[in-house]
């Protein structure tokens, strides 16, 4: 039985005993004694419970009533229930004044969508960066945001890390970021990165320039010196002419490859989506490496699904695939094993180099895609690299939406992957 239904039937047992005693001895009536006490009870309870329902139903922040018995009881409870959720809201509006006072202090505009891709709440700057205005409040993404490139990046943020847009009067320049958060919810985070892209543009613009002024000496300073080297000269100046011509051909490529580089870092996607007849590609790739290796040997193997070509520019597709495999070429020591592969995956198409070549240690692996990193600097020389071909790489694969991925063990050899998503894959 119910703990309080039974207090409230000892009550009224106790009363009708109590009653019926009283009863016995002063009139010798046990019957009309119990009755009595057990309508003293009831009428007491009903006044008790009337008190009770009154301070429910009117205001249960004026001062507890003082009642005894279970209502007392009640009263107690309820407002334990009661201090208890007054104690917590306060403490969830004490974090959410706290959160509101930080996000308003933020330079970057914070709009939060829930799971439908309805916008929830934003922050001050979002005003300001985004001219976000109150009638936009719980209308959906793609009604306030009409740009068709961001609504792309929006729907498959997973694959994109950001994505960079003028703002809508052309003034300044933004990169939107989407984090995801409990239920699917997400928070768009926007910054104005004008100052930045504008010293990125003039770092490149400057590096442009140089690159394309040094090329006319260079070209020229090689051209005499191959003119030199067929002349009649003493030993020692013919092997001067030598190294002057093989450290020029090295400032040749390293400009050539600068030049490659600027070009690719002045647009964040290649939007061209023609077919690349990928197969006939790799297979002439394949065979420049077969020449490249020359008399190294390296046995060079190549597997290719069928059914699908891929779609972006040809010259930088050829460009990141080719650095790849002639890298496997020259970390990889003489008769050592390359294989190159291509794959239809569910979501794309995968491409790989595999080599047993030098390998690259564990530390080295998240560096080597910057600029001028190498992991053996006289390695790289020595096999004429310039450092910048995985750079040149990279930035190819970000254009095309697509993705590197490497595996490597020093001594052993590396895997270098290259995922292109769906979205640049045409079924033939
Ligand atoms: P580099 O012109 O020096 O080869 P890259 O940007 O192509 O410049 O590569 C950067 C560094 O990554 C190289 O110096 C080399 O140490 C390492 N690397 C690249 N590919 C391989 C590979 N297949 N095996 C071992 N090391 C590699």
């Amino acid at each position: 039985m119910n703990e309080s239904i039974a207090r409230q039937l000892l009550g009224l047992l106790s009363f009708t005993l109590a009653g019926a005693a009283v009863g016995f001895y002063t009139s010798n009536s046990l019957l009309i004694g119990a009755l009595s006490g057990s309508i003293i009870w009831s009428t007491f309870s009903a006044i008790l419970n009337a008190k009770l329902v009154r301070w429910i139903d009117l205001n249960l922040n004026s001062p507890d009533p003082k009642l005894p018995f279970e209502q007392g009881r009640i009263v107690r409870s309820i407002a334990e229930y009661r201090n208890k959720t007054e104690a917590e809201y306060d403490e969830i509006h004490a974090d959410m004044d706290q959160f509101q006072a930080a996000t308003s202090a933020m330079k970057d505009a914070i709009v939060i969508i829930d799971n439908q891709d309805t916008i929830e709440w934003w922050n001050n700057a979002a005003e300001e960066i985004l001219e976000l205005t109150i009638e936009q409040k719980h209308k959906k993404v793609k009604q306030v945001f009409a740009d068709p490139f961001f609504l792309d990046f929006y729907s498959q943020s997973s694959d994109i890390d950001s994505f960079k847009a003028d703002s809508s009067d052309h003034k300044r320049v933004l990169e939107y970021r989407v984090e995801s958060f409990g239920d699917n919810e997400k928070v768009l985070i926007v910054r104005d990165i004008s100052e930045s892209e504008k010293v990125a543009q003039m770092r490149h613009t400057f590096l442009a320039n140089a690159s394309h002024e040094l090329r006319t000496p260079i070209t020229v300073i090689h051209g005499y010196l191959e003119t030199l080297q067929e002349q009649e000269l003493p030993k020692p100046i013919q092997k001067a002419i030598q190294s002057m011509q093989s450290q020029s051909r090295r400032m040749a490529d390293l400009i050539s490859d600068l030049l490659t580089l600027s070009r690719l870092e002045t647009s964040s996607e290649n939007k061209s989506r023609k077919p690349i007849f990928i197969r006939e590609m790799l297979k002439g790739i394949a065979e420049e490496a077969v020449d490249v290796s020359g008399p190294k040997q390296h046995q060079i193997s190549l597997k290719m699904d069928e059914g699908f070509d891929i779609l972006g520019n040809e010259g930088e597709v050829r460009s990141a695939l080719s650095n790849l495999v002639f890298n496997a070429v020259r970390y990889t020591p003489p008769k050592g094993v390359i294989d190159i592969t291509l794959e239809t995956l569910d979501n794309g198409v995968l491409f790989s180099v595999t080599d047993n070549g030098v390998g690259i240690p564990a530390e080295h692996i998240p560096r080597i895609t910057e600029r001028f990193y190498r992991v053996d600097e006289g390695r790289s020389r020595d096999s004429g690299g310039t450092g910048l071909g995985l750079a040149i790489v990279k930035h190819v694969l970000v254009r095309h939406n697509a993705k590197l991925g490497v595996t490597s063990k020093a001594g052993e050899g590396s895997r270098f992957n290259v995922t292109f998503p769906e979205s640049r894959v045409v079924k033939i």
